[in-house]
């Protein structure tokens, strides 16, 4: 129950129990210690589902949850949430160097092609950071931010990572409070094309 069957990774549950254990009984928030959460998305994976098909979808998932592990340090915590993602947590004394070490290291599982079938396949991810306590010290309030952070990587146009800062929560809630606002004005036929 605590693990993904196709990666044989901690899943999304084992990381979640994780990172609470870590912000709530380390020395995180204490001691100057941070956590430091990173979601990783690999690029246009569909792409690689329908012109390769599933399986070989699968065995990319399968080598990148392998060179992500070969490539972290032994003590961070790997996880993959299902689909085409993966999280990472790691502790660090120096926020800022230690964010970019864990960048550069996801960075370096995807700089070589992978074989699949045969084939050599080049392959992206996109990276959401965010670190506890500055940016959350709650497991849900953290990886909630790393996911913001994500998808502003993808929208900045992929293959690359992006730390959180709060404008990006800002203009999610405001996409959201747009949101709400046009079902009501729906609700209530305040619409009407020009
Ligand atoms: P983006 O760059 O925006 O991330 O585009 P993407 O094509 O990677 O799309 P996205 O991350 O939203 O979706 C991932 C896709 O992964 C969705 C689904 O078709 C596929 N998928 C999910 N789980 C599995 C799996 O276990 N095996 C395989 N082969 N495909 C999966
Ligand atoms: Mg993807």
């Amino acid at each position: 129950a605590k693990h993904d069957a196709l990666s044989g990774l901690p899943n999304r549950q084992n990381m979640v129990e994780k990172v609470d254990e870590w912000l709530s009984e380390s020395e995180v928030g204490r001691s100057g210690q941070h956590a430091v959460a990173a979601y990783v998305d690999i690029d246009r994976f569909k792409d690689i589902n329908d012109t390769l098909g599933h399986e070989a979808g699968d065995t990319l998932i399968k080598a990148v949850a392998k060179r992500l592990r070969a490539r972290l340090r032994a003590d961070d915590f790997l996880a993959r949430f299902g689909g085409d993602e993966f999280a990472v947590i790691c502790q660090t004394a120096d926020a800022e160097a230690g964010s970019a070490r864990l960048a550069e290291r996801i960075a370096r599982s995807f700089e070589d092609p992978f074989a699949i079938n045969g084939q050599n396949i080049s392959v992206s991810a996109s990276v959401g950071l965010a670190i506890a306590p500055e940016h959350g010290d709650t497991a849900d309030q953290l990886m909630r931010h790393a996911d913001i952070a994500l998808y502003e990587a993808k929208k900045q146009g992929r293959d690359r990572a992006v730390a959180f800062s709060a404008e990006m929560a800002q203009e999610v809630e405001l996409r959201r409070a747009i949101e709400l606002d046009l079902r009501d004005a729906i609700d209530r036929g305040e619409l009407r094309l020009l």
